[in-house]
């Protein structure tokens, strides 16, 4: 039996690193923690407890992670040191070899982070990183008004350059009933938009035998939810089921986020992704057939190993030509143990600089072009809370930004707005 007495009363610092979903597993710790009682320490307090929540995207990810641990460390002399999420399963023996680290929890012990805190918490240094097999349930409030679901973790594919497959473990979902549940219970608590977030979401369903579109279609009942928003889905994985069904639904939003990461044939083979360049233009251009206001994000990485110039042209002509929103652009890092490395043909830094610099310059063109299609539209709009003096914030059901006059009334308020112009920073629309 553990005493949980022993965290009555101390407080705690955070730090995540990495994607949404370490943020609301996190998010979720802390409410948790703060149930038996321990409080978030504040600027100039020192921590009783810090969790440190890694991400392993980059090498540089890494050092960031062993940044945020040193810093912790020095920072809150004798505190209880946790270090979880990818970095800590890729790498635990380098971890607990870090001075004042305490615990090393890998992926598939984030569910039980706090028995095992309190286990551990008059212990000696732990490194649990057993095969991962969990699901660690999650939902938590972002910073603004919306609400990050997690419905899924880790990844089946082996696509050659991510390591997140070792990292995260094999695909595994909550079921159909919980999620609702948890859907629920945002609604009960205010929310009304919800991020579906999950590694691999496209591929929900391998633990439970249900699918991605029986999900989306019960969420589409939970009473009180406004709002959905579907956070990256794999394009051989959104099914046009998928894209139809959101194309009716009042909750679904029309708003994609799908990662090609090459533009090239090529490319997409030596990534061993599993589609082509006409599937993916395929699935945007039925969204754009059935929801022509639809906002659609893409995620590419740029100088892959065997991105040749040749294919790097052909990648960037591709993206040019499609009626997408915005890019996210990532630039390639070499991570150990991965098939990439196989690859013979490596792209100079300067040459990946170069690429990204020009892929981003060509999504600010699409952003642009994008926002100045709407303006003049009515829309939708969930108002965000901002302090007293500044403008307020929100976006529209097609995730345009829209910018008003601070008016705490509308804080968390769908209001019908008529779209104007762009603001000063010529990041938002301001509402008419
Ligand atoms: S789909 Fe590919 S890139 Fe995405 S998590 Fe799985 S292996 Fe990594």
């Amino acid at each position: 039996m553990i005493d949980s007495s022993i965290l009555q009363g101390k407080k705690a610092a955070y730090f995540t690193l990495g994607c949404k979903l370490n943020f609301a597993e996190t998010s979720t710790v802390a409410q948790e923690l703060q149930r038996y009682g321990v409080t978030k320490a504040q600027k100039g307090e020192t921590a009783d407890i810090c969790i440190v929540n890694t991400c392993s995207v980059t090498e540089v990810a890494d050092h960031k992670c062993r940044q945020a641990i040193h810093k912790l460390v020095k920072q809150n002399p004798g505190a209880f040191v946790v270090v979880t999420g990818c970095y800590a399963q890729l790498k635990p023996q380098e971890i607990i070899e870090t001075p004042g680290v305490d615990l090393v929890l890998g992926s598939n012990e984030k569910g039980n982070i706090i028995p095992m805190i309190m286990d551990k918490m008059t212990g000696a240094h732990t490194v649990r990183t057993a095969e991962i097999l969990n699901f660690a349930p999650s939902c938590s409030r972002g910073d603004r008004t919306r609400y990050f679901l997690k419905v899924q973790d880790g990844c089946n594919y082996y696509c050659t350059y991510c390591t997140i497959p070792i990292a995260r473990g094999r695909s595994r979902n909550g079921s159909i009933e919980s999620l609702v549940k948890q859907a629920e219970q945002v609604a009960a608590d205010g929310g009304k938009e919800i991020v579906i977030t999950g590694v691999n979401i496209g591929d929900f369903g391998h633990t439970t035998g249900e699918t991605f579109l029986d999900l989306v279609k019960a969420l589409d009942n939970v009473e009180g939810i406004e709002r959905y928003r579907i956070s990256s889905i794999e394009p051989n994985l959104l099914t046009d089921e998928i894209i139809e069904y959101c194309a009716t639904s009042k909750k679904f939003m029309p708003h994609f986020h799908i990662p090609l990461q090459s533009g090239s044939d090529d490319v997409l083979r030596l990534m061993k992704r599993k589609y082509d360049t006409a599937l993916f233009r395929h699935k945007i251009e039925l969204i754009k057939s059935l929801m022509p206001h639809c906002f659609i994000g893409v995620d590419v990485i740029v100088g892959t190993r065997g991105e040749t110039p040749e294919y790097f042209e052909d990648a960037y002509n591709f993206i040019k030509s499609l009626p997408i929103s915005q890019l996210h652009v990532f630039s390639y890092s070499e991570r150990p143990g991965t098939k990439a490395l196989e690859i013979p043909y490596v792209v100079t830094p300067q040459v990946k600089k170069e690429r990204s610099q020009r892929l981003l310059a060509l999504s600010e063109e699409k952003l642009k072009e994008f926002y100045t299609s709407q303006i003049g539209q009515v829309r939708p709009v969930l108002f965000e809370h901002a302090p007293k003096s500044k403008p307020m914030h929100g976006f529209t059901d097609n995730y345009v930004k829209v910018e008003i006059p601070n008016n705490p009334e509308l804080d968390n308020k769908i209001i019908t707005v008529t779209l104007g112009d762009f603001n000063k920073e010529g990041d938002a629309l301001c509402a008419k």
